[in-house]
């Protein structure tokens, strides 16, 4: 848990978000930290976190979807109750749960929850997973049944036009039992945990100083790369915590620290936002990837807006539920569950 520092280094970063100043001790709550006791010391030792996770659960088991299911369609089959699922998992009652999202279940569903054809119960487990979740592989292969686009694209949780823009030239007539497809954006020479590394020369970011394009068509700004949303100490990596899932990543730095639009978007929402991110800001990009920025002390844009990857939308705050000022930031691709950042964002080498 020793946080691991990152910089940014290109000139023009320098300018957008100012010195980094004095950092502030890094924060290990957040958003999602909601079963932790206000009085839980602020530093566990990576060993007594790794204890308590590790001890089986007599009244969680944790399983992965096999394909997309309704939090709602879930608990009718498992005859369990929609509040309670909500809860263990720590999503809303509309939640989808995305392929091969983990999901926690009640033990009492043990039985039951073999017989539901949405669950994948080959990796059922009584502790949580101390990993992120993998991602979804690349590629996969056309299966018996699925005859049109249609189908396919809905298998994978794709629309039409992103199934066909993986796959140039994929027609209806080859859908052969057997082809490969591929049904993600290639993540190539990426590896996982590559903070605390200068870049090397700009690494790919860019924080344009690029003025506001108002209302507009999201379309125009198909950026490729992602950036990151802003700097200081990586706190909280994606994955479970405490178990709870944590769906997203913390980057603690002072308060007033600029957040920037990982990619060019619309906003969807910057307002208060109940549930614990405090003042909320959710981005839709063009390719209907959601991106949220949660905890901030200002929020500088407003609902319908259009902005550029590199705006600056939120200053860093600690609102909501967080015990000290950071940024929690969160990639939800369409129709799937969050995915780890880390593995959408530019790497740090
Ligand atoms: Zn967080």
């Amino acid at each position: 848990m020793k946080p691991v520092h990152f910089l940014l280094t290109t000139a023009a970063s320098t300018a957008a978000l100012g010195a980094a100043g004095t950092v502030v001790a890094p924060s290990l709550a957040d958003s999602k930290s909601g079963t932790l006791p206000i009085s839980a010391p602020p530093a566990l030792s990576a060993d007594l976190i790794a204890a308590a996770e590790t001890r089986p659960s007599t009244e969680k088991i944790w399983v992965k979807a096999r394909q997309a299911v309704t939090l709602k369609h879930l608990a009718s089959q498992l005859a369990q109750d929609e509040t309670l699922i909500s809860q263990l998992n720590d999503v809303k009652a509309d939640h989808v749960f995305g392929r091969s999202e983990w999901m926690v279940l009640p033990s009492t569903a043990i039985k039951q929850v073999k017989t539901v054809a949405a669950v994948d119960t080959s990796e059922l487990r009584r502790t949580p997973p101390l990993e992120a979740p993998p991602e979804p592989s690349e590629t996969a292969r056309i299966r018996r049944g699925d005859t049109t686009l249609a189908k396919v694209a809905q298998r994978y949780n794709l629309s039409i036009q992103k199934l066909l823009k993986l796959n140039p030239g994929l027609r209806g007539a080859q859908l052969v039992v057997g082809t490969p497809i591929r049904i993600a954006q290639a993540n190539a020479g990426r590896s996982r945990m590559v903070l605390g590394l200068k870049p090397v020369g700009s690494g790919g970011l860019s924080w344009p100083d690029q003025p506001d394009f108002g209302f507009g068509d999201v379309e125009n700004f198909n950026d490729r790369a992602w950036v990151w949303p802003t700097k200081g100490i990586f706190t909280s990596g994606y994955g479970w915590r405490w178990g709870r899932m944590h769906r997203g990543i913390d980057i603690a730095n002072n308060i007033g620290t600029p957040i920037v639009a990982a990619k060019s978007g619309q906003v969807v929402s910057a307002g208060w936002h109940g549930g614990g991110y405090g003042y909320l800001v959710e981005l839709r990009h063009a390719d209907g990837t959601l991106t949220r920025y949660g905890h901030n002390s200002r929020i500088l844009v407003r609902a319908g807006q259009v902005v550029r990857q590199g705006k600056v939308i939120s200053l860093m705050g600690s609102t909501g539920r967080s015990t000290g000022p950071h940024l929690h930031f969160e990639i939800i691709p369409a129709g799937r569950g969050a995915v780890n950042p880390l593995q959408m964002l530019p790497p740090r080498a």
